[in-house]
C-alpha cells in the first residue's frame, strides 16, 4: 500500500501471465494494446499490487468477439471485463477521447490513438503506458519525472481539466496524501479556483473519494488539511475538524466509518449527506449514542457497557483507541469477558421468552421487560445465567 520511491522505468515489468496472454490475443488480431492507469503508477512507486488495466485500439464489440467470457462493465465508456481461465476479470478499455464534458461526466468517442487516450487522463503520473509485449514505455506528459519529484500535476491546462470533471480536485488531494506528494502550484491554484464546482458532483462519487482517501492516505491529518485548504470541506464535510486539530491515525486502523466519527463533529450528518449505506449511517449513529466507554474498568461496568452499546462495541473500542492514541485500560477486560463467554445480551440468556410463557407468564411486551431485568441480574453476576435460577427469578419478579 505505502509507496517507495521512483527509481526510473524498469526494462521490464512483471505482469501476470493472463494479462500478457490477453494483450497478445488483441495484438495478434491487429489491435494495439497497452497497460495503463493506476497500477502502473503503483508498480513504479513499488506501492501495492493493483490490477493492471489494458487500453486497446479494438472497439468494445471487437473485444467481446475476441474473448469467450466478457462482461460489459462500462460499455458506454468503452470498458469490457474479460475473464481469464481462472475467471479473474481484467478491464479492457478502448482508446477514447472525451467529446463532451460537463464537470460530472463525459461523452466519449473511440477510434483515437494511445496518446490521445493518455491526454484525457487526469494527472501525469496516471498517464503513463507500458507495452506488455514490446516492453516499451510511453510517457508523453513526463509522468516519470513527476513521480521522481513526488508531484501531482494535471495533464494539460489544469483549470480546464478540473472544469471537465471536478472530482479530479478530490483525486489530486487523495493521491497527494497517499504518496506524500506535493501538488504542483499551477494545478493547486486551478483546483482552489474550480472548487465551487464540487457542489455539482453526485454524493456517491464524493463518498467514494472520501472513503478511499481515508483508507489510503499516509497521513489522514494531511488529507483532512487538504480538504480544508482546497475548499472542499465547507462544501461536502463542514463537520470535519479544522486542519490543525486533526489527529493522526496508523495505516492499519483505516475503517472509513470509524474515521469519519473520529474526524467529524457530526458523522451521521456527513454520512447521510454522502448517501452512505443505511448500515454505515447506523454504525455512526450507534457510536454517537455511546456511551463512549464503561463508567469504570471494573468487570461489571464493562459488562453493562457491552450490553448498552451492543453491536457498536468494536467500533467504540477502535474510536476510543484512536482518540487516546493508546489501547484503553478497559479493552483487556472486554476481551476477557468475551473469552469467558459471559452473557451481555438478551440472546445470551439461558432462557427465552417461550420459556417464560411455559411457566405461565402472559405473552406480550412484558416478556421483553422481564428478560431485560434478568439480563441486568446476570450482568452483575454471570453465575446466575442458568435455566432453573432464571426461571425462579422470573417467577419472583413477575
Ligand atoms: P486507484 O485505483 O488507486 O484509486 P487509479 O489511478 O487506478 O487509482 P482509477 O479510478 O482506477 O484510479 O482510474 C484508472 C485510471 O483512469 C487513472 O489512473 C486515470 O488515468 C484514469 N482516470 C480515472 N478517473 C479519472 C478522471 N476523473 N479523470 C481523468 N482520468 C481519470
Ligand atoms: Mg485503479
Amino acid at each position: 500500500m505505502v509507496s517507495g520511491t521512483f527509481t526510473g522505468f524498469p526494462a521490464r515489468l512483471d505482469l501476470p501471465a493472463e494479462v500478457v496472454l490477453l494483450a497478445r490475443t488483441l495484438e495478434d488480431a491487429g489491435y494495439e494494446t497497452w497497460c495503463v492507469g493506476g497500477a502502473l503508477r503503483d508498480a513504479l512507486l513499488d506501492a501495492g499490487d493493483n490490477d493492471v488495466d489494458l487500453a486497446t485500439a479494438a472497439t468494445p464489440e471487437v473485444v467481446r468477439r475476441l474473448f469467450r467470457h466478457t462482461i460489459p462493465v462500462g460499455i458506454e465508456h468503452g470498458t469490457v471485463g474479460v475473464l481469464d481461465a481462472n475467471r479473474r476479470m481484467h478491464e479492457v478499455t478502448t482508446f477514447r477521447r472525451d467529446v463532451e464534458t460537463n464537470g460530472r461526466h463525459a461523452v466519449v468517442s473511440f477510434g483515437v490513438s494511445l496518446d490521445e487516450d493518455l491526454a484525457r487522463r487526469d494527472f501525469t503520473i496516471n498517464a503513463i503506458a507500458y507495452h506488455p509485449l514490446r516492453h516499451e514505455w510511453r510517457d508523453p506528459f513526463q509522468g516519470g519525472e513527476d513521480l521522481g519529484r513526488k508531484r501531482i500535476r494535471a495533464v494539460g491546462a489544469a483549470s480546464q481539466r478540473f472544469r471537465e470533471d471536478y472530482l479530479r480536485i478530490l483525486r489530486a488531494i487523495r493521491f497527494a496524501a497517499r504518496f506524500e506528494f506535493t501538488i504542483d502550484p499551477d494545478t493547486w491554484a486551478a483546483a482552489t479556483e474550480a472548487v465551487a464546482g464540487l457542489a455539482s458532483l453526485s454524493a456517491e462519487r464524493v463518498r467514494d473519494e472520501w472513503f478511499k482517501g481515508l483508507t489510503t492516505a499516509r497521513s489522514v491529518r494531511r488529507l483532512g488539511g487538504l480538504w480544508w485548504r482546497v475548499g472542499a470541506a465547507p462544501i461536502w464535510v463542514p463537520e470535519l475538524i479544522d486542519g490543525t486539530d486533526l489527529p493522526e491515525v496508523a495505516l492499519e486502523d483505516r475503517d472509513p466509518v470509524v474515521l469519519t466519527a473520529l474526524l467529524c463533529l457530526d458523522p451521521v450528518a456527513v454520512l447521510r449527506r454522502l448517501k452512505c449505506s443505511n448500515q454505515d449511517i447506523a454504525r455512526a449513529a450507534a457510536m454517537m449514542a455511546g456511551p463512549r466507554e464503561p463508567v469504570s474498568t471494573g468487570v461489571r461496568a464493562v459488562r453493562h457497557w457491552l450490553a448498552d452499546v451492543a453491536g457498536a462495541s468494536a467500533d467504540l473500542l477502535l474510536l476510543a483507541r484512536l482518540r487516546a492514541g493508546l489501547v484503553p485500560g478497559w479493552a483487556i477486560i472486554v476481551s476477557e469477558v468475551r473469552a469467558r463467554g459471559e452473557p451481555v445480551a438478551r440472546k445470551d440468556l439461558a432462557i427465552g421468552g417461550d420459556d417464560l410463557v411455559r411457566i405461565g407468564i402472559p405473552p406480550g411486551p412484558g416478556l421483553g421487560v422481564l428478560l431485560d431485568r434478568l439480563l441486568l441480574l446476570v450482568l452483575d453476576d454471570p453465575a446466575l445465567n442458568q435455566r432453573d435460577v432464571l426461571l425462579q427469578r422470573a417467577k419472583d419478579l413477575a
